[in-house]
């Protein structure tokens, strides 16, 4: 699978369950609802809202990775 693929599915499997998750407001990070801080940032200030997880999952699914590869144009 793709990496590409592989965040589709997990934006997807975040907006079908946003309660579970918060948005980290450092860096933007899906972080699950329980963690303390952000494992990313070390934030820890987060968005709660289900609509801003959606978003945020959204917004992850089309980022551009850092690098693109041949798998990622063929998908
Ligand atoms: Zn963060």
């Amino acid at each position: 699978m793709s990496e590409l693929n592989e965040r589709a599915e997990k934006a997807a499997k975040i907006s079908a369950r946003p309660d579970r998750y918060k948005v980290c407001e450092g860096c933007e990070s899906i972080v699950g609802r329980n963690a303390n801080a952000c494992p990313n940032c070390h934030g820890y200030r987060f968005d709660e809202s289900g609509e801003r997880v959606r978003a945020q999952a959204a917004v992850l699914a089309s980022r551009p990775q850092i690098s693109v590869t041949p798998d990622d144009l063929e998908t």
